[in-house]
């Protein structure tokens, strides 16, 4: 297999640790990524040394998860997180391990890891540890989990969100028996808390194959989120032909398609559960809103809803309408709007509330006539003159 190699700072840290005479490894995505030819989104190493040891030897650091034994060494404003070889107790909670031990060996570290794939430990001397043949999964193209799938699941359900992650990802497969465990253990996805659901669905959304998602609601991952399971979604494909970077579109995508099938009774509900913020729940929730109420048919319809919503709710319904609706040119006909700078709003009018003031209005008049001004202007754009809507205003008022 061909792998990239970690660099120096990385190497630095693992063979410091190693000087000081513990053991030290390269181990979790880190490794699975470097044998997949990819670079790791973080790295992590596992050793021997305990904690306080850790800290003792690289004085540059933080203690970011003690109880779990995690210490972050930063080399050079460059970080790697270090966690104690561990082992997990049990789960009450089918979340969190109710207590975590330091043991002195890499295969029991190895053991509490979720896949196999994740279960590889790497040293810098180019010594391996695959204990539960992790090497031949990722060969394969395998998601299998370390263990008994179902008890792994039992004590921690978010690993089954993981895994359908990784396939969405990595473009592997899970490996049938660590599936079917999936689908019996789906119901204790409800303990997951919303917030985690909402990160592993996001990370799924922005993958090369965010329609995995809706594998998650075929599994079963969702059914506390939905108000019934759709039989078979067609349009699933829309998803991926979003663009990457945009989050909010994807979101946006997913709400239309399960409101469409009638999994969920709104955009805002679904995402409210799962704990979004407020603002990017308002984008979401007005797209949605204008996708499956008024996608426009004119322009000034177009500059009505911009009005209303602003660009960014707009230009999200247009993008999410364009692939749901089999590449109508919403998009195009939304940006020749917008370059044209004709006026959709308050800011852009060729008057100010200030004008009409010195026409004797004020308050809910003065704020109907400007509301009445714009009006005007979106249907008639080469009217937007100060002159000219100021005289209007004053034949409207006499
Ligand atoms: P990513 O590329 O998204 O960072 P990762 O596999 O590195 O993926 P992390 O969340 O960074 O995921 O976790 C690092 C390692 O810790 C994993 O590879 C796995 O070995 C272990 N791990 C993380 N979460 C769990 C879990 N819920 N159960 C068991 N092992 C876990
Ligand atoms: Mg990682």
């Amino acid at each position: 297999m061909a792998y990239i190699v970690p660099p120096k700072y990385v190497r630095h840290i693992l063979v410091t640790l190693q000087s000081h005479g513990h053991q030290a490894f390269l181990v979790g995505g880190s490794t699975r990524d470097m044998l997949l030819g990819r670079v790791p989104l973080d790295w992590d190493i596992s050793t021997s040394a305990l904690p306080e040891q850790v800290m003792e030897i690289f004085p540059d650091c933080e203690a970011t998860g003690l109880k779990h034994g995690t210490v972050t060494v930063k080399i050079n404003s460059r970080s790697a997180e270090v966690t104690t070889f561990r082992s997990e107790g049990s789960y009450t909670d089918h979340r969190h391990p109710d207590m975590v031990s330091f043991v002195g060996d890499l295969t029991t570290d190895l053991s509490r890891r979720d896949f196999t794939m994740n279960a590889i430990a790497f040293s810098p001397d180019g010594l391996m540890a695959d204990p539960f043949d992790g090497c031949t999964d990722i060969e394969n193209r395998l998601i299998r989990a370390v263990g008994l799938p179902q008890l792994r699941f039992q004590e921690d359900a978010l690993r089954m969100f993981r895994a359908v992650r990784f396939s969405a990802r990595l473009g592997f497969e899970i490996e049938q028996e660590t599936l079917d465990a999936i689908k019996i253990k789906a119901h204790l996805a409800a303990e997951v808390a919303a917030e985690r659901v909402r990160d592993e669905i996001e990370k799924i959304l922005l993958s090369p194959a965010p329609e995995k998602v809706f594998d998650l609601i075929e599994y079963g991952l969702m059914d506390s989120y939905l108000l019934s399971r759709p039989d078979h979604i067609t349009d699933g494909g829309a998803l991926s032909k979003l663009p990457r970077k945009k989050a909010l579109y994807r979101w946006t995508c997913l709400c239309a398609v399960l409101e469409h099938y009638g999994c969920i009774e709104s955009a805002e509900s679904f995402l409210t559960a799962l704990k979004m913020d407020k603002r990017r729940i308002r984008l979401c929730t007005d797209a949605a809103f204008i996708l499956t109420t008024s996608i426009p048919e004119t322009t000034v319809e177009w500059k009505r809803l911009l009005n209303k919503y602003g660009v960014d709710s707009v230009s999200c319904a247009a993008a999410v309408g364009d692939v749901l609706k089999h590449d109508e040119p919403y998009t195009k006909e939304l940006k020749s709007i917008l370059k044209s700078g004709e006026c959709f709003s308050l800011k852009h009018l060729a008057v100010t509330g200030d004008d009409l003031m010195t026409l004797g209005l004020s308050g809910r008049e003065l704020g109907e006539m400007l509301q009445f001004l714009l009006d005007y202007v979106m249907e008639f754009p080469q009217f937007n003159q100060h002159d000219l809507l100021l005289s209007l205003a004053k034949g409207t008022e006499e």
